[in-house]
């Protein structure tokens, strides 16, 4: 069995961080839902809550639309020098590095999130994204072009309106600041809605941008239900994007709600049941290490985890064996604990829905082989779970489980591991681990998905784009394409000299 931290009560005398905001952020006020209702937030580690969070609806999302469209109709944002749009988001960057422990403390409390873990990477990356695109306010450059019939022209590249961004629970201030840099950068505003389970960072961040000058009605937050709140944003008739993580069947409710109300230009970073392909000339230790990095990372609640991991029958049994005694040693337990590999899943949904995938891998005859229990009587722990003799058409190596559930399948020839990496409706990410050069490459070239990494994995940066193939989406985040998504192209036409137009 995993480690686990028996503290008992102990959780209650752990660091948790204070809740200073709890409301709507809608034009630079912290104000109550149209409703007067709220939602509660659940600390997965106790399953008791933690605050009480104002619930929004349409008619909240319709007065922070109001709100977003003024801005960007009337406001300074859109109409600022890039370079000022940029110095006022080094300011919030600035922000939210002083105010990084805090941050990652509340996404700890909300969903279980290693606070260790949260302090020294997610954050600090959520920063960086912002600071990427505060740094690219500045470089957004039409062309000149050289016409015939004796016309020129130029493009302008103009913010795209109205954002809205729907954004899921697995890292809630990473997603904010993945989906906020972008959208500001271009001089667009925008709603954002996070997701129910994890309200707590987005709130802070809002109140932060204010602290740094950015003005009000540009970044408008509203807490509450995805099939209240969220489908309200999807097929609003003055949003003009909308920017959507989570889950393949929501995003083909929001392309649906987008294609039926203002035909709106929709971008989706879905799930993913990403492959990781390792072969006979590694050495057998690093590769247990990294597939045990990239299927368990944040309790395997990653869209990006390697949860299939292919191995070539060489070095198989070694493999497996090696695997199953590190996984072992992973210590699952409270958030905030130092020691902490492992918190426990987001949320009741969440745990019991992996337990139901632990399940059905033992009926449909696969080997368990470590692992596949819940770990404590209260929160949401489950133990690192690891099957052998797995099936492709099993349901635990086809469907995405956002959990701590990994396969391991064994195979023989490159073409074979292609192919069966492939065999997936997902196409997110991809590993392989080998020291053959034209291994990597052959491979790499083969796999349909968005991101491949070559003896690496979770190998993210904010200059390097990344999102799906298949049903895992398309648009991008990060990099100059995610800048793109919200910027839209006009030409300007003009004849010149002599031109028969004159
Ligand atoms: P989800 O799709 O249930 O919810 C995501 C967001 O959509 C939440 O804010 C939710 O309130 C909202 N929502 C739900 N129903 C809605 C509706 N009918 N209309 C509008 N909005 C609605 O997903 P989840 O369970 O929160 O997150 C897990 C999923 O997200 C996984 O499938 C995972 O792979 C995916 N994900 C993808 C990426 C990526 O970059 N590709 C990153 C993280 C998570």
């Amino acid at each position: 069995m995993a480690q686990i931290h028996t503290n008992g009560n102990s959780i209650s005398s752990l660091t948790t961080p204070k809740i200073h905001f709890t409301k709507l952020f809608i034009n630079g006020q912290f104000v109550d839902s149209v409703s007067g209702k709220t939602f509660e937030t659940i600390d997965p580690r106790t399953e008791e809550k933690i605050a009480d969070i104002a619930e929004g609806d349409k008619d909240d999302v319709d007065l922070a639309v109001e709100a977003a469209r003024a801005a960007f109709d009337h406001g300074p944002w859109p109409r600022m020098s890039g370079s000022e749009r940029g110095r006022i988001m080094m300011k919030f960057v600035d922000l939210v590095e002083q105010h990084l422990d805090e941050i990652a403390a509340l996404d700890a409390l909300d969903v279980g999130k290693v606070l260790s873990q949260g302090k020294a990477r997610e954050v600090p990356f959520g920063i960086s994204v912002l600071r990427y695109y505060a740094g690219a306010a500045d470089k957004i450059y039409g062309k000149t072009l050289k016409l015939s019939n004796q016309l020129q022209g130029y493009t302008l590249y103009e913010p795209i309106g109205v954002v809205g961004h729907i954004i899921p629970w697995n890292f809630p201030v990473g997603m904010f600041l993945f989906k906020v840099g972008p959208s500001m950068a271009a001089g667009c505003t925008m709603v954002v809605k996070p997701a129910e389970q994890s309200p707590l960072s987005a709130l802070y961040c809002a109140h932060l941008a204010k602290l740094a000058g950015v003005p009000d009605g540009v970044i408008n937050v509203v807490t509450g239900y995805g099939t209240t709140a969220g489908a309200a944003i999807s097929s609003h008739m003055d949003i003009d994007c909308v920017s959507f993580t989570g889950s393949s069947e929501v995003g083909r409710l929001i392309m649906q709600a987008a294609a039926t109300s203002n035909l709106k230009s929709v971008s989706l970073e879905l799930g993913g049941k990403s492959p990781l392909i390792v072969f006979d000339d590694v050495d057998v230790d690093s590769a247990v290490n990294l597939a045990l990095m990239g299927g368990f990372a944040n309790k395997g609640e990653f869209c990006v985890c390697s949860s299939r991991i292919f191995v070539q029958e060489g070095i198989y049994d070694e493999f497996v064996t090696k695997i199953a005694r590190n996984s072992k040693g992973l210590t699952v337990g409270d958030p905030f604990e130092p020691s902490t590999v492992q918190g426990p899943q987001a949320d009741k949904a969440q745990y019991e829905k992996v337990l139901s995938y632990i399940e059905h891998g033992k009926r449909q005859g696969a080997t368990l082989l470590t692992g596949g229990n819940p770990c404590r009587e209260k929160g949401y722990y489950i133990e690192p779970t690891i099957f052998t003799d797995v099936k492709d058409d099993m349901l635990i190596a086809t469907d995405e489980i956002f959990g701590p559930v990994m396969c391991v399948i064994k195979f023989k020839t490159i073409e074979e591991a292609i192919a069966r990496a492939n065999s997936t409706r997902y196409g997110l990410a991809a590993g392989i681990v080998t020291k053959d050069l034209n291994i990597a490459n052959t491979v790499s070239r083969s796999i349909r998905a968005g991101i491949v990494w070559i003896n690496c994995y979770l190998a993210f940066d904010a200059d390097c784009p990344y999102g799906g193939y298949k049903m895992s989406g398309f648009g991008r985040e990060f990099g100059m394409e995610a800048l793109y998504k919200y910027l839209q192209v006009k030409s300007v036409v003009t004849p010149v000299h002599n031109s028969p137009w004159l």
